[in-house]
Parts: C-alpha cells; structure tokens; sequence
C-alpha cells in the first residue's frame, strides 16, 4: 500500500472524509487522494516520492509558486518578533495603504481570515447598509459556505451533487434568489420585479467555481446599472481573481468599479487571509466606526499580513501578469491542438493564468452549458494527467492555475501529456 493511501485510511478514521476540505478528497474523479509532502516553485511531491507540475497552486493563492523567497524571509522576520497579538500593528496599516492603491474602488478595507469570512462578511454588511435583507447572486459562483450563499453554489457542492446543504435554514435560502450567469434578461427582470428589495447582487466578476467562466460582452456593465438604478450594492467577489487576473483584479481587467470588493487567496501569499473593501462610507458602517458588527481574533494576523504584503509589493514590482497571459495562451494552443489531433471535442476558458479544460462541444459561458460537458471523460484525463506527473484540479467544475514559476518547459511538457491522456 502506498504512503498516500495509509494515510487516506488513518485520516477517514478521524477526519470526516479524511479531509478538511471535500474537493481534496477526489470524490469527483475517483481513485484516493496523494498527500503532498513539499513543494518548490512550480512543483509539489507527494509523501511516496512522486513529482508533479502543479496547477492547483493551493487553489488559487500561490501566483509565485510554492516557497517564494520574499514570503519566506518575510515570514522569518515575524517569527522573530511574534506571531500574534491582537492589538494593532504597523504592517496592516502597510497592506490597507496598498490594497486601496492597488484597487481605486477600495477606499477602505478590513482583514479577516478567509474568503468565507470576506463574503458573509460583505453581505452582512450590503443587508445593514441598505437596511434591505434579499440577495442576488449566480447559479454555479461559489462565494464560500456562508448560509446565504450556500445555495446553486457551484463546483465543490455540483461535485458533490447537493444542490444546496442541509443545515441552511430554508427561511434564509429564500432570501437569496439565483439567477443564470451571463444572462441579462433574467437579471433585467428579476430588478424590475423587485429591486427596491435586494440589498445587493454579488458574482465573481470571472467565474471560477463552476470552472472558468468569464463574463460576455458587456454583462458585467449591465450588472454595475441596474443595481445602481435599484439603489443596491454591488459585490465582486474577488477572492480568486483579486492580483490574479490583473494587479486591479477582474475590476481593472473590465472597467467597472462595484461598491464593495472581497479578496482573498493571492492577498495571503499562501497564508489564511481574506479581505473586504468598497466605498469608505459604506465601509464606515463596520464596527467599531458604525453598527454592523464583526470581528476576528486573529485577523490581521502579523504572518498572514506579512507574507500578503510581500506578495503584493512583488506584484507590484515584476507586474507579471503579461508573462502569466503568455504562458496561459501557450497551454491554451497547445492543449486544443492535442484534442484536434486526438478527435476529443474539448473547449478551453480562460482568463490569463486561470484555466478550465471542458469536455464539451458546446461554448461554456454559465453552469447549465457546463453541465453539458462528459465528466467521466475528464475524470479518465485527470487520472492519466497524474499518472503522467501533472496535478490538475480534481474536478470537472474547477479552474486551474499557472503560476510564475511555470516555465516555458513545464507547459510544453504538460501540452505532451495531455496528447497521451486525450488519446486514451
Ligand atoms: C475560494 C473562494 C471563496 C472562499 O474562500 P475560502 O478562503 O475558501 O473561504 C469565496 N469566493 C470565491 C470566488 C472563491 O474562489
């Protein structure tokens, strides 16, 4: 038995589904999960020995790799000092200062520890601001596994085939509505029926959580006008795409400017971090400046601070975000030219270095298009992609992630593989 195995059986025996977080678990694609013993740059080994090109990048966080120097030696540096104190500190003034640079429509911003947290967190506040309580959002976006928001909330619940999960009181399902991403007349309707409601409309601006899915034409303006015209707030979740898709986020990419913004993965530099931000006088209703309450023991945490901070100046400095296009669009021509040669029907979205490889013949562009795609197909790809040395997201319905350690070699060597496992 392998180590990876033995492990997977000590772990069901105390961990439920011998994982803390369900994606983890290979559910989706069968087989059991490795368990990762280190990375380095673009590459992780598992605790057998074995080697892979990593795509999962902790699911969105590592934009340099695994164990970048800056966030190492910034992390050093607080072990020196201390690793918690709950009282203000210099660097999440620093960070703050630089958030709210990065991204103009962040006028002020509060840390917090996930992107859950950021969300529910967001919402709470859009509902206390308005003094609204209905909530717009996706089928298909995952916005973390907040109550409200748990609800059509793609890729780790779609895996899993619950449409929503027991435990979120239906009363508070009932105050979310879903609508289909990319379709306006449904998103037009649903404002005029009852926009003197909705606290807010939250999307991420670049769909991830159902694979990836950008956003077409102009959807994303239209969303910015009928929430302003309804006096609704409106939410980008930018906890994937935030200094990933474009140093400004999603935001930047398209132009638009939501009234609040939630952040997390790349803001951490692999730590736990989330953040939340927008306009300083809606911010300004946060305790202890206003009355919607929330709080965090360890937010703020001086590690997480300060491996986010060293991620953002590194951003700041290289901008590499011309390079990661680069390498994305090289995987991209190259994993459509496998399928061509090999006679599989696939369609590659893609935003820069984010990436999904959908077995369909049809254009993905919202989840029920996803849903037409041949998942027993990718979970054949998958598993030959891993047996060939290449990690990919262990699901039809998640994006993938290239970061700045992948070399030009990484992705042609990846391209290769794909050849073999869409032959088979
Ligand atoms: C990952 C993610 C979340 C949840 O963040 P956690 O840190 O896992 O709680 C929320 N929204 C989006 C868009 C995400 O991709």
């Amino acid at each position: 038995m392998s180590k990876s195995e033995q492990l997977f059986n000590r772990a069901q025996q105390v961990i439920p589904g011998g994982v803390n977080s369900p994606v983890r678990a290979f559910r989706a694609v069968g087989g059991k999960p490795v368990f990762i013993e280190r990375g380095d740059g673009s590459r992780v080994w598992d605790v057998d020995g074995k080697e892979y090109i990593d795509y999962i990048g902790s699911w969105g966080p590592l934009i340099f790799g695994h164990r970048p120097p800056e966030i190492i030696q910034a992390l050093s540096q607080v072990l020196e000092i201390g690793t918690s104190f709950g009282a203000p500190t210099e660097r999440e003034v620093e960070i703050a200062e630089l958030i709210t640079k990065l991204i103009p429509s962040v006028e002020k911003v509060r840390l917090v520890n996930s992107g859950t947290e950021a969300t529910l967190s967001a919402i709470r506040l859009a509902r206390g601001f308005t003094g609204r309580e209905r909530i717009v959002k996706f089928d298909g976006c995952y916005h973390g596994h907040g109550d409200s928001l748990l609800v059509k909330a793609g890729s780790g619940v779609a895996t899993l085939g619950l449409p929503d999960s027991p435990g979120v009181p239906a009363s508070l399902a009932e105050l979310t509505t879903v609508l289909p991403f990319n379709d306006p007349s449904a998103l037009i309707q649903e404002f005029e029926a009852r926009g003197r409601e909705i606290a807010c409309l939250i999307t991420e601006p670049i769909v991830g959580n159902m694979g990836c899915v950008p956003p077409r034409g102009d959807f994303l303006s239209i969303l910015r006008d009928v929430t302003k015209s309804s006096g609704a707030l409106l939410i980008f979740d930018e906890v994937m795409t935030g200094f990933r898709v474009a140093l400004g986020g999603a935001q930047e990419k398209y132009g638009i400017r939501p009234d609040l913004t939630t952040m997390g993965k790349v803001i951490g530099g692999g730590l736990p971090v989330g953040a939340y931000g927008g306009r300083a006088d809606i911010m300004d209703r946060i305790a202890p400046a206003g009355p919607v309450y929330q709080a965090g023991t360890l937010s703020g945490n001086p590690l997480a601070v300060a491996a986010g901070l060293a991620s953002l100046r590194r951003l700041q400095k290289e901008n590499p975000f011309g390079r990661l296009e680069s390498l994305g669009a090289r995987l991209e021509r190259g994993l459509i030219a496998a399928a061509a040669k090999a006679g599989v029907q696939i369609r590659v979205n893609r935003a820069g270095s984010m990436f999904t490889v959908f077995f369909t013949d049809r254009d993905v562009f919202d989840f029920d298009s996803a849903k037409t795609c041949d998942t027993q197909r990718f979970n054949r790809f998958f598993h030959i992609m891993l047996d060939q040395g290449i990690y990919m997201p262990p699901s039809q319905f998640e994006a993938a992630f290239i970061s700045t350690a992948h070399t030009e070699t990484d992705i042609d060597r990846t391209i290769d593989a794909a050849g073999k496992a869409l032959k088979a």
